[in-house]
C-alpha cells in the first residue's frame, strides 16, 4: 500500500468520535458519492479504456440491493448527492430498478447519471420514470469520423439520439460533457458550444486528466482559457454565471448574447481538490476517496457480512477514508503517480 502524503505524526488516523457529517482534515465537508455500477463499456474511449479488456465477472459486482444498503448506511452521515456511473451505466440490466431504489433512501436528494448515450434512446424514459433527477452524456466531438477514431467505435447518431429522447421523457438542463484534448477540441469545441446552444444543453469542457490506459502528457491537454478564447471568438463575450455553485469543479459561464451556459472543469490547470466534496464506490465494492486514490477501502466484505450489513464497521470505514483523504491530486509536480486503475473501473 502506498500513502503518497503521510500523515503528519500530531495528525490522529482516526476521526474524532464525536463527529457530524463526512469532514476531513482540510475541513472539507463530504455529501456527493459517485457509484460505479460495472466496469464493462460499449465503447472504447482513447482516453479511458484500453482496447482489449477483460471485464470483471458479474458475481464481483456489489448488487442493487447491497448498493441501496451502503446508500441507506452513509445517507445519514451526510451523503445527499449520488451520481451513477461506470464503466457504461446503462450496460447494467434494470438500471431503472436501482435508481428507484435509491431515491426513496432517506436523505437522498439528487440522484444523477453519466452516461456515453449510446443506449440512452431506449432507456430515457424509463429512467425517468424510475425518478432520476439529472442525467449528463458524454460527448466529444460531431464529427463521426473523430467519434470512431476517439471511442474506437461507431455510435454518434445513437448518442444524439439519446439526448434527444433524454429532452423529450422530460430531463431539464441535460449536460453535455466533452474532453478537452489538444489535436481534438480545436476542431470540435465550436461545433460542440454551437449544437449545445441550438438545443438548450448545458456544455461542459472536461481537461484531459491522466487516469486513463493511453500515455497522458501535459502537451495533450487542451486547457480551460484556450477553450475559452475559441468560444469567444466565435460567439462574443463568456460572463461568469452569477449563480455557478461554488462547490462544482465546473467554472460556468453564461454567453453574452444569451446564447445559454458553459462550464470549464480545469481539472488540471485549476485544480478544485480544496472544495472537493466527493467519494467514490466502485462497481465490486471498494471505496476511494480520490478519484487518484493509491489506496482503497473493501466495503464489499462489510455489506456481505452475515445475518445483516456490518454497518458501524460501514460507518467506521468511511469516516476514516475521508479523514486520511490527501489535500490534493498532485499531478501538476513530480510527486503525481498515476493509480493502477483506469477511469472505466473506478466511475469518472
Ligand atoms: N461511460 C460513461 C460516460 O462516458 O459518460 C460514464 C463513465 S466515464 C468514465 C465518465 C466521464 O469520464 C466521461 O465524461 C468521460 O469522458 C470522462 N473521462 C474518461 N477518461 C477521462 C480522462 N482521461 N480525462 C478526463 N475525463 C475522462
Ligand atoms: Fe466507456 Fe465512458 Fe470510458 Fe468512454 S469514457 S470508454 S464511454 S466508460
Amino acid at each position: 500500500m502506498v500513502l503518497r502524503v503521510p500523515l503528519p505524526l500530531s495528525q490522529p488516523a482516526d476521526p474524532p468520535q464525536d463527529q457530524v457529517g463526512l469532514v476531513d482534515t482540510f475541513g472539507r465537508i463530504h455529501n456527493n458519492l459517485r457509484i460505479s455500477v460495472t466496469d464493462r463499456c460499449n465503447l472504447r474511449c482513447v482516453y479511458c479504456m484500453p482496447e482489449e479488456v477483460t471485464f470483471r465477472d458479474r458475481s464481483e459486482l456489489l448488487t442493487f440491493e447491497e448498493i441501496r444498503d451502503f446508500v441507506r448506511i452513509v445517507a445519514p452521515l451526510g451523503i445527499d448527492k449520488i451520481r451513477l456511473t461506470g464503466g457504461e451505466p446503462l450496460m447494467r440490466r434494470r438500471l431503472p430498478k436501482l435508481i428507484e431504489m435509491l431515491v426513496q433512501v432517506p436523505g437522498i436528494r439528487d440522484v444523477g447519471l453519466t452516461t456515453n448515450g449510446i443506449l440512452l434512446a431506449e432507456h430515457a424514459r424509463s429512467l425517468r420514470e424510475a425518478g432520476l433527477h439529472r442525467i449528463n452524456v458524454s460527448l466529444d466531438t460531431l464529427d463521426p469520423e473523430r467519434f470512431r477514431q476517439l471511442t474506437r467505435r461507431d455510435g454518434l447518431e445513437a448518442v444524439l439520439k439519446g439526448i434527444e429522447a433524454a429532452q423529450q421523457a422530460g430531463f431539464e438542463r441535460v449536460k453535455i460533457n466533452a474532453v478537452s484534448i489538444r489535436g481534438v477540441s480545436e476542431h470540435d469545441a465550436v461545433p460542440l458550444a454551437r449544437y449545445a446552444r441550438l438545443n438548450g444543453l448545458e456544455l461542459r469542457f472536461i481537461e484531459y486528466m491522466p487516469i486513463g490506459a493511453n500515455a497522458w502528457e501535459r502537451q495533450k491537454v487542451f486547457f480551460a482559457h484556450e477553450i475559452v478564447a475559441l468560444l469567444e471568438a466565435e460567439f462574443g463575450p463568456l460572463i461568469p454565471a452569477a449563480d455557478a455553485d461554488p462547490r462544482s469543479p465546473a467554472q460556468d459561464y453564461v454567453y453574452a448574447d444569451g446564447g445559454g451556459r458553459v462550464g470549464l472543469i480545469a481539472s488540471i490547470s485549476r485544480p478544485f481538490c480544496h472544495s472537493c466534496n466527493r467519494i467514490r464506490l466502485t462497481a465490486e465494492g471498494k471505496l476511494r476517496n480520490c478519484l487518484f486514490s493509491l489506496e482503497e477501502v473493501d466495503i464489499k466484505t462489510l455489506l456481505r457480512r452475515s445475518p445483516t450489513p456490518d454497518e458501524t464497521g460501514i460507518i467506521a470505514a468511511v469516516r476514516r477514508s475521508v479523514w486520511t483523504k490527501w489535500e490534493g491530486h498532485e499531478i501538476n509536480t513530480a510527486r503525481f503517480i498515476k493509480p493502477e486503475r483506469t477511469m472505466h473501473t473506478i466511475g469518472g
